[in-house]
């Protein structure tokens, strides 16, 4: 326990001018979680669950579930592990979770909304969850929420089977922001939930409305156009009203050229892959939390995701 404290000590990353920045990485397995770790992340931002069920027939069952919690909880020595509650539908489908056809399937049953409909896989996932050891290391988050009663119903059933199973300790509960909604409404989540992560894939899409996985627009899917910072740093501004911090567990995180922009707008919480943890530190550290903001203010009065590249690259060559 005490080394791991030293190796925490040892891991944190602040600004140039001491703003604490954590610096998580994004995982799919154990041994992407030991690689994390390897790599000097400071936990898991984000625990795609969902590599549990797809490519298969049948849902995991509790059993194989906790095993899997469990070993990315250990894997990861006491630091946070988010855990994302089952995200399929859309561009994930499964077969075993039956959705009827959709004209529109991004539009249409995923994320929360399938957990809510099946309250069988969500209870499962949940108790999956809430038994990992230590308690309270594993957090939960929650895809694809569009409004408020979506965090309280689920918050609802991980406190009923909290009570159900005896566990004292308290679970945080945090949303993932990937929709407009969610952005334009950081406060009245912010009031309810824990913690905000910003899903910048999704977001994009769904802001720029253009599908993330159409080739024909991919060139335009570019989450640093100004309308998506811009719903950045209005998720941070209002999250700030209940004292709650924000993430990013998109791709966004592992963009060099976005971070001290991100910086800027109010994210304290980046959650990157793996292999560009190190580098996100070493970015973070010699940043200061003035400088972000001004250049952060530039790149919300840019006209484009080209202009605010442009203003990027320039902002490195000064460095
Ligand atoms: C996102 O949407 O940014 C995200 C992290 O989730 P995924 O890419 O798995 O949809
Ligand atoms: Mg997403």
């Amino acid at each position: 326990r005490r080394e791991a404290a030293r190796a925490a000590a040892k891991d944190a990353c602040h600004s140039a001018d001491g703003t604490r920045i954590e610096i998580f990485a994004n995982i799919g397995s154990v041994d992407e979680a030991q690689a994390a770790t390897a790599q000097g992340a400071e936990g898991s931002g984000l625990v795609r669950s969902e590599f549990l069920f797809l490519g298969r027939e049948t849902a995991p069952s509790e059993e194989e579930q906790h095993a899997a919690y469990q070993g990315i909880a250990d894997a990861l020595a006491e630091r946070p592990v988010i855990v994302r509650l089952l995200d399929i539908g859309g561009d994930k489908p499964a077969a075993y979770i039956p959705i009827d056809a959709e004209e529109n399937p991004a539009l249409g049953q995923r994320g929360v909304r399938i957990a809510l409909a099946r309250p069988d896989l969500l209870e499962t996932q949940l108790r999956a969850i809430l038994r990992v050891e230590p308690a309270g290391q594993c957090k939960i988050m929650i895809p694809m929420v569009a409004s408020v009663d979506e965090l309280r119903q689920v918050r609802a059933v991980v406190e009923r089977l909290r009570g159900a199973m005896g566990i004292a300790t308290p679970v945080e509960v945090g949303v993932m922001v990937e929709t407009p909604a969610a952005a334009m409404t950081a406060d009245l989540l912010a009031a309810e939930a824990d913690f905000l992560s910003i899903g910048t894939n999704d977001l994009t899409q769904y802001v720029l409305a253009m599908d993330r996985g159409n080739p024909t627009v991919a060139a335009g899917v570019d989450a640093m156009h100004p309308a998506v910072l811009r719903m950045i740093g209005e998720t941070c501004r209002l999250a700030a009203v209940h004292g709650r911090w924000v993430g990013v567990c998109g791709g966004l995180a592992s963009d060099p050229a976005a971070l001290p922009i991100l910086i800027g707008l109010g994210v304290t919480e980046l959650s990157a892959v793996p292999g560009f943890v190190a580098e996100a530190k070493q970015i973070v550290r010699g940043l200061t939390l003035v400088e972000a903001r001004a250049h952060a203010e530039l790149a919300l009065q840019c006209k484009s995701a080209a202009e605010v590249r442009a203003l990027a690259r320039a902002f490195e060559e000064t460095r």
